[in-house]
């Protein structure tokens, strides 16, 4: 009787009491952001070696109604804990389909690009290829124009499930791209069985690259690699000219940070649009 007094002693401590409230608000908070529209998208530009605006990388963000504008840190990991990602992720990809609708419908009508970034949880959900599908014969987005950032880690879950998938939306014309290449401690011979378009090189490469001669060499061996496989490349956080032009060098095509632009909202990025047109 006396252990279970003092585990039940230790079961209520004040401060783990407290976390698991605060936890269960987030996870509430998430739930009514989620219902009532409050995760919308940001857009960060991708350019080529002309400095052409070819495409964004869409970003979520909360407008939390107490905390203001909040970055994925503060609730992806929650999200996931909650079993909410699903549901977030896909209000991204339905908001990133009506946004290409609207472009193709509205002049210039511009050919841009749109890459989201896919979690495992809703790649691997049951009905994922169908509901995506669905989405895009609801919204008009043209397929083409669909990129998915996947990691090295979430495709190795379950290889044979992911390529049996995105062989199915590659069929549609979605094109898929590995996030945060060089980072994921795995094998290459992934690469060939993946029906890939693009390589994403991580920004902790770019960031070490005018100092580090060792980063320069992986840039340039992701590159051929790329090149071998007929892959596309993309540099993420690229922050000085410095950086592009040794990516440049270094045979990188693609090029997206905040030398070019930071993450905006949708009537920012459509200034921008203006601007670096080719
Ligand atoms: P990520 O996919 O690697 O996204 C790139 C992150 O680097 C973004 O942070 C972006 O704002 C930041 N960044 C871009 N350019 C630069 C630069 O030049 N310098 C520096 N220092 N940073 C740069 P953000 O928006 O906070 O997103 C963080 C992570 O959250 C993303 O990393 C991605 O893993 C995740 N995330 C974002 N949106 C979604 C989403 O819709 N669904 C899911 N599942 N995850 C998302
Ligand atoms: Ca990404
Ligand atoms: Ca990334
Ligand atoms: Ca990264």
């Amino acid at each position: 009787a006396k252990q279970a007094g003092r585990d039940a002693l230790r079961f209520f401590d004040p401060r783990m009491q407290q976390a698991v409230q605060e936890r269960l608000k987030l996870e509430d908070e998430i739930r009514h952001g989620l219902s009532h529209g409050e995760f919308v998208i940001h857009f960060q530009p991708q350019v080529g070696r002309d400095g052409a605006l070819v495409g964004a990388e869409v970003l979520v963000r909360w407008e939390h109604p107490q905390r203001g504008l909040l970055a994925p840190i503060h609730f992806i990991g929650p999200a996931e804990r909650a079993g909410l990602i699903q549901a977030l992720d896909f209000v991204v990809l339905r908001q990133a389909c009506e946004q290409l609708a609207a472009w193709a419908a509205q002049p210039p009508r511009s050919r841009l690009t749109l890459a989201v970034n896919l979690s495992a949880h809703l790649l691997y959900q049951a009905d994922f290829v169908e509901r995506l599908l669905d989405l895009l014969e609801q919204t008009g987005a043209d397929p083409h124009l669909l990129k998915l950032e996947l990691t090295e880690s979430l495709l190795l879950d379950d290889m044979d499930e992911a390529i049996l998938r995105m062989k199915m939306l590659k069929a549609h014309g979605i094109r898929f791209s590995i996030d945060d290449f060089g980072t994921g401690y795995s094998s290459m011979a992934y690469l060939q069985h993946l029906p890939l378009d693009q390589l994403k090189i991580d920004q902790s490469f770019v960031r070490q690259l005018v100092e580090d001669t060792s980063s320069q060499t992986i840039v340039r061996a992701t590159c051929a690699l790329a090149t071998g496989l007929n892959l596309e490349v993309i540099a993420e956080g690229v922050e000085t000219d410095a950086q592009r032009q040794l990516l440049e060098l270094n045979g990188c095509g693609l090029f997206q940070g905040y030398l070019f632009g930071r993450p905006v909202p949708l009537a920012q990025f459509e200034q921008l649009q203006l601007a670096l047109r080719a």
